[in-house]
């Protein structure tokens, strides 16, 4: 991947930061976002101290601020003239039941998980188009295609991404620009971390692998995705969760 550039969103920490590990080990140069310049400056600071054959650079971005997308994806492609590989991670959750759900707490995970990725995508596949080159690769979640008790905004945003990501691949293709979702199971991060210890333990009951997996086994299959191996491979959900869904 030395001549690739690739854009991760939400690269701060947890599965972001690994695929910007992932990618930049794969020698691309990687624009890792997020709110947080802080955790970023650090994944810097760990690319180098790996002395990792790619480069990691940090651009602070909030995906749901709709303004900032455009000047953002314009700073990155005046610099290095194009996106080849954009990767859709940033994510949140706000769980609660449905019928005390209140309006901020649907449309923060639904702007942030879902709205954002097309803003993000609207913008980037411009270059793509005209370079006749891509690899868009979001990050769904095996919520958006099972449910989950708790997660109507966070399901639905997740299975908003697989419709979305198989329109574009029809929409794409001809240009040479694969769009595929990567749908993790229970990995361990912040995200997982706020879930009680119990929930943890019935969770890994039903595991087939009888485990939580790790950053790295979802970051691995984001590399794989982005890289020439996979070129002929569009419009697909590859679930990374130790046999949960099947
Ligand atoms: P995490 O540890 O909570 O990290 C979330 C990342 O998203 C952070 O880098 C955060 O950075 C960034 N982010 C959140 N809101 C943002 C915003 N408005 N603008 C820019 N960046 C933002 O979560 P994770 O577990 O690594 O999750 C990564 C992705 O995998 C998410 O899409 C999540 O839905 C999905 N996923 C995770 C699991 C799991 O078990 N962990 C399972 C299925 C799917 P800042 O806070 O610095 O902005």
């Amino acid at each position: 991947m030395n001549d690739k550039i690739a854009l991760v969103t939400g690269g701060s920490r947890g599965i972001g930061r690994g695929i910007c590990l992932s990618l930049a080990e794969r020698g691309a140069t990687v624009i890792a976002s997020a709110r947080n310049q802080t955790a970023l400056d650090d994944l810097v600071s760990e690319a180098q101290k790996r002395e990792l054959p790619g480069k990691i650079e940090a651009r602070s971005l909030n995906v749901a601020d709709r303004d900032a997308i455009g000047p953002f994806v314009e700073s990155v492609t005046e610099k290095y003239d194009r996106v080849d590989i954009l990767v859709n991670n940033a994510g949140i959750t706000r769980d609660g039941l449905a019928m005390s759900m209140d309006d901020d707490q649907f449309d923060d995970v639904l702007t942030t998980n879902l709205r954002a990725v097309f803003w993000l995508i609207r913008a980037v596949s411009r270059t793509m188009v005209r370079r006749r080159y891509g690899r868009i690769i979001n990050i769904g979640s095996v919520s958006g295609i099972m449910g989950n008790p708790g997660q109507v905004n966070y399901a639905a945003s997740k299975a908003g991404l697989i419709g979305m990501t198989k329109s574009l691949a029809k929409e794409l293709g001809k240009r040479k620009i694969t769009c595929n979702v990567v749908a993790p199971g229970f990995i361990t991060t912040d995200m997982t971390a706020a879930l009680s210890d119990d929930l943890m333990a019935s969770v890994k009951n039903i595991i087939p692998l009888g485990r939580i997996g790790e950053v790295e086994e979802v970051a691995e299959v984001v590399a794989f995705l982005a890289g020439d191996a996979a070129s002929y491979i569009t419009g697909q959900v590859l679930v990374v969760d130790g046999g949960l869904h099947m």
